[in-house]
């Protein structure tokens, strides 16, 4: 009996795989903002109903909200939840007391990080464990199988890698408001010069005014033992990279053909440096495979001639197996990564438009930031004659360094 469950167990696990390699929707509800077509329940279409909610989250989002902050918009506005509107349209009520009319952060991230909006469908994001526990295990990004151009998008691919950025950039430190109520645009985008860790956000409150930084996390978390504190002004960040991004659209006024040749080729350069980082990267990888394979073997014999007990075989296999596992998925992460870098073609014109926007509106924004800078390394301040200045490197997302390609130093 046991054996026939494990089969009908593989049987459904596999079929679901295979519809997903063929990109089909193989989800018994569609994600809010699509749902099922009537003629083929594989395939999804666009729910106007809520579509504009999902692209007033995205909207939002790339402006530089939080998940939370979207979320209280939508309770307030009295939207209902994904959940609740699902159960309305099917007349029954929602089992989900919990939730009932309440958006939460989670609600909205995992909106976020769905890429059915722009039109792909991950599907094998989870699996259950076995027949036996159906405990359910989330995978890795990596090995969920995405397929392109399977439905109509509501938002851009441009978009939604956008998103995915501010979503990592976020989980540093959340977004911190200003004292003004604005956004602190460059939450996960600036590192320490010399301990390579975030900076964080702070505020410090005097009589007349209130001093708004960023500062090394190392420092914050660990003291001066561990690094110097690399205290710098908000608003001389944003005036440096301001200043610098205005350089490239000097640049491009006086020869955007000159300024894209130097673009295109600086770019090619820093991604062969990225190929070759991957291939070494890969290459190290796939022998410390080979060497646990031979671990596991030899300790496999030792048991066989009687030189090592079973207890004692059992915990190295284990290990190794462990570690086995990790490195295998280690792989197959640097192998996507690889592949994606390999095939990137940043949009150099595409970028050259958010320079040209960001100079005409005076403004940045955190969607324009993203897209644009990789990171920005602050050293800590020098000071001479009574002067204080610092080091701001500006990594764009091609991989020039800041404009003309030197150092920026910053009296403050
Ligand atoms: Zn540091």
């Amino acid at each position: 009996n046991e054996m026939y469950a494990k089969d009908i167990s593989r049987k459904v696990r596999s079929t679901k795989k295979l519809l997903a390699q063929e990109g089909k929707f193989a989800n018994s509800r569609a994600p809010y903002g699509y749902r099922k077509s009537k003629e083929d329940k594989h395939k999804l279409i666009i729910d106007e109903n809520v579509s504009r909610i999902v692209e007033y989250i995205f909207e939002k989002y790339l402006e530089g909200n939080t998940g939370r902050a979207i979320a209280d918009n939508l309770n307030r506005k009295k939207v209902p939840t994904p959940n609740n509107y699902y159960y309305q349209s099917m007349n029954k009520p929602n089992p989900y007391i919990r939730d009932k009319n309440q958006w939460s952060s989670g609600t909205i991230i995992n909106i976020i990080k769905n890429p059915v909006y722009y039109g792909a469908i991950a599907n094998c994001k989870r699996k259950v464990k076995s027949f036996k526990n159906k405990d359910i295990v989330y995978l890795p990004k990596e090995q969920w199988v995405v397929v392109e151009n399977m439905h109509q998008p509501i938002i851009t691919k441009e978009q939604w890698e956008t998103a995915q950025k501010i979503n990592v950039n976020n989980k540093h430190e959340g977004l911190k408001r200003r004292c003004n109520g604005e956004m602190n645009i460059f939450s996960g985008l600036l590192k320490c010069a010399d301990c390579g860790a975030n900076m964080i956000f702070n505020t410090k409150h005097y009589k007349s005014y209130t001093k708004e930084y960023y500062r090394c996390s190392t420092y914050m978390n660990k003291g001066k033992t561990a690094c110097t504190h690399h205290s710098i002004d908000y608003n001389i960040v944003y005036q440096a990279v301001m200043d610098d991004i205005r350089k490239y659209a000097v640049l491009s006024e006086k020869d955007e053909d000159k300024l894209i040749d130097m673009l295109l080729e600086i770019q090619a350069d820093f991604q062969s440096k990225n190929i070759s980082k991957y291939e070494e990267n890969i290459r190290k990888t796939k022998n410390r495979i080979r060497e646990i394979e031979g671990l596991i073997q030899s300790s496999f014999e030792e048991k066989i001639s009687g030189n090592i007990s079973d207890m004692i075989f059992r915990c190295v296999s284990e290990k190794y197996e462990k570690e086995y596992e990790e490195q295998r998925k280690k792989l197959s992460y640097l192998e996507t990564e690889y592949e994606s870098c390999r095939s990137a073609k940043n949009d150099i014109s595409g970028w050259l438009k958010k320079v040209k926007l960001c100079c005409e509106t005076n403004n940045l924004t955190r969607e324009l930031l993203v897209s644009l800078i990789d990171h920005i390394d602050i050293s800590e301040a020098h000071e001479e004659n009574g002067e204080k200045s610092f080091d701001i490197s500006i990594t764009y997302t091609f991989g020039q360094q800041n404009a003309e390609g030197k150092t920026y130093a910053l009296m403050a």
